[in-house]
């Protein structure tokens, strides 16, 4: 079984990294708390006239490479590689990419090892990369081909209104991906 895992909201804490950056950037202007988040991408979760801060945050020089694990997440890696699946990380870059890139194969290297580095899928498109599984916190993944995957949710509060397709946390990715016995 080929798993794809995403990196932001997955494996890196994008929200809890966006949050503490944004406290220490606007320590006057409120915080979305990661709890109250109802909009997929963070940017649409602030009224117009905060956008562009929520841009600068995000594509600040640090900003990928600092974010915290998502506790969990290099464990059921490991588990899964251990299974017998082959897992790739499959993210997407910003088009900004001048540190996003960089910084996230620092970030694969110092938190999930080097030999992580091998297996790290940097695309635009990820209808297009051929595998079973896709464990992605985005609802709505759009792109040119018809998957081969099967979508399941990484549970966040910001995907719940979803019920279309399973979901997993990395407390629960055992039941509900070896649900059927496999
Ligand atoms: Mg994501």
């Amino acid at each position: 079984m080929r798993i794809l895992v995403d990196m932001d909201g997955v494996l890196a804490d994008f929200e809890r990294g966006f949050e503490e950056a944004w406290q220490t950037a606007y320590p006057d202007l409120p915080v979305v708390p990661a709890a109250e988040r109802r909009h997929p991408l963070v940017q649409d979760e602030y009224p117009p006239e905060l956008r562009g801060h929520v841009h600068t945050i995000f594509h600040a020089p640090g900003f990928f490479r600092a974010l915290p694990p998502v506790p969990g997440g290099r464990a059921a890696l490991e588990a899964l590689w251990a299974l017998g699946c082959d897992v790739r990380l499959c993210t997407t870059p910003l088009l900004d990419y001048r540190h996003c890139v960089v910084e996230k194969y620092e970030w694969v290297e110092r938190e999930l090892g080097p030999a992580w580095l091998d297996r790290l899928i940097l695309t635009r498109d990820k209808t297009i990369i051929r595998a079973d599984v896709l464990i992605d916190d985005r609802p709505q993944l759009n792109g040119s081909d018809v998957p081969t995957w099967e979508h399941i949710l990484y549970d966040q509060p910001y995907n719940r209104a979803d019920r279309s397709k399973r979901r997993l946390t990395w407390q629960t990715w055992r039941e509900v991906l070896f649900s059927d016995g496999a």
